[in-house]
């Protein structure tokens, strides 16, 4: 893993479909956070908003591949991320996002938009949605994965065994088997 001229790692992170608690769990890192900082930089997230995901070592994904957004977030990040790593269930395994599989397109988006009381329209959304893909897939048959985090979400210890293995070099995989024991 290569470094920029600051000597630092990148690591970016981005949420597709998912429910943000991968996040939550990144960020119960804790004091944790602060060793991480001294390795590395987060030059992009969710968190911090930044729209255009620069080059970076670690690239983290939230979340299944729902729709045609989701898919050109993740491209994108697979383009700058030298390991790109799935952060949790949905993104490794489509999770509670892929339930939707079992409907239609258009029986989902009635339901979301029309029956649901609390979000209920009166009409589907014809502009300003990313259009549906037909099915909702793991990152994994969208693009090229490096290394995986299981869990929903997974565990700060699980997260930071593997991040911070990437990060010093480490094999990842005995260290997250590690922090489960
Ligand atoms: S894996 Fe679990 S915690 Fe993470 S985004 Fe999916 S549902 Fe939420």
């Amino acid at each position: 893993m290569s470094e920029n001229n600051t000597g630092r790692k990148r690591i970016a992170t981005v949420w597709l479909c998912g429910c943000s608690g991968c996040h939550m769990s990144f960020l119960d890192l804790d004091e944790k956070l602060i060793d991480l900082a001294r390795l590395a930089d987060v030059v992009a997230s969710p968190i911090a908003d930044v729209k255009d995901i620069p080059e970076c070592d670690i690239g983290l994904v939230e979340g299944s591949v729902a729709n045609e957004e989701n898919l050109e977030v993740l491209k994108h990040l697979r383009a700058k991320a030298k390991v790109l790593v799935s952060l949790g269930d949905c993104a490794g395994f489509g999770c509670v996002p892929m339930l939707r599989n079992q409907f239609s397109n258009e029986e989902v988006l009635e339901r979301a938009y029309v029956e649901v009381e609390s979000t209920a329209f009166g009409e589907v959304p014809t502009v300003e949605v990313p259009k549906l893909l037909p099915k909702v897939l793991p990152i994994h048959e969208c693009v090229k994965v490096d290394a995986w985090i299981p869990g929903c979400p997974p565990s700060p210890e699980a997260i930071w065994a593997a991040v911070s293995g990437l990060l010093t070099g480490q094999p990842a995989e005995k260290k997250v088997a590690l922090a489960y024991d």
